[in-house]
């Protein structure tokens, strides 16, 4: 087999159920390839990957490029979270510095569908304000987004959470569930029935996993306040 430095090597990054899945796919399709995804190491226990595995910041678009550099990279491919805006704006500047061949691979949106009550806003602090007074919320947020909503103290937030959060929740009222989210409405359904949920606030991340919230408040007739993805 030849050294590293020979060897077709791609760098995907990742953090995405895409991304696992491109990672387990160009494994099968190109054997001899060396195949690393880059996590940002936010999540305690990531699910299993194929390949090689490196993990945290890379100091910027010029670490980045200098990872590429120092690896032998021979195609970058961006399949972070669409609203993972940093690291992708610095693979297109890394990719720039280095001249690797570089794809990115982002989820299309989520179309709205028939029977789906989508309140469409463009940023969090419009969804925090789309909340009306006295609704219970499921917060389908990333930890580093929850903070913005503590000032509605009129409103009972629902926070799912994959790791207990290293410092207290500073919402006034909320729930706390750990977990994954479910992977079928028919889980998600009980679970916004068990909470008396009467609104979600989401963003149009688009993609299979997180989507059954989505289907699960479509049938019940729930009202989604969606933070639009913009160019
Ligand atoms: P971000 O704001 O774009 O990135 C912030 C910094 O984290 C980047 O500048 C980079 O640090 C580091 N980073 C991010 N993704 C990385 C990766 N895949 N490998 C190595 N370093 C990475 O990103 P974010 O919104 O915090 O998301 C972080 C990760 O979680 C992403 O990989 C994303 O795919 C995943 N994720 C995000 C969301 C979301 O809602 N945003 C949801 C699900 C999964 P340096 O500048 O030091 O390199």
């Amino acid at each position: 087999m030849p050294d590293d430095h020979e060897r077709e090597t791609v760098l995907i990054l990742g953090g995405t159920r895409e991304a696992t899945d491109l990672a387990r796919q160009l494994l099968t399709d190109r054997p001899d390839a060396r195949i690393i995804t880059s996590l940002a190491g936010r999540t305690k226990e990531p699910a299993p990957l194929a390949g090689e595995v490196r993990t945290g910041g890379f100091g910027g678009a010029q670490g980045l490029a200098r990872y590429i550099q120092d690896n032998g990279v021979t195609q970058l491919i961006d399949a972070t979270h669409p609203f993972a805006r940093q690291i992708s704006a610095n693979a297109v500047e890394a990719a720039g510095l280095t001249g690797v061949p570089f794809e990115i691979r982002k989820r299309t949106p989520w179309a709205k569908q028939p029977g789906d009550n989508w309140i469409e806003v463009e940023t969090l602090e419009e969804a925090r304000d789309a909340i009306p007074e006295g609704a219970r919320v499921l917060l389908a947020l990333g930890s580093q987004h929850i903070g913005l909503f503590s000032t509605r103290e009129d409103v009972h937030f629902v926070v799912r959470m994959i790791d207990p959060p290293e410092e207290p929740l500073s919402l006034p009222d909320h729930t706390l569930v750990l977990g994954r989210p479910g992977d079928s409405a028919a889980v998600e359904t009980m679970l916004l029935i068990a909470h008396s949920i009467t609104h979600i606030v989401c963003r149009n991340s688009g993609g299979k996993a997180a989507y059954a919230k989505i289907e699960a408040a479509r049938q019940m007739g729930l009202p989604v306040i969606m933070v639009k993805r913009t160019p």
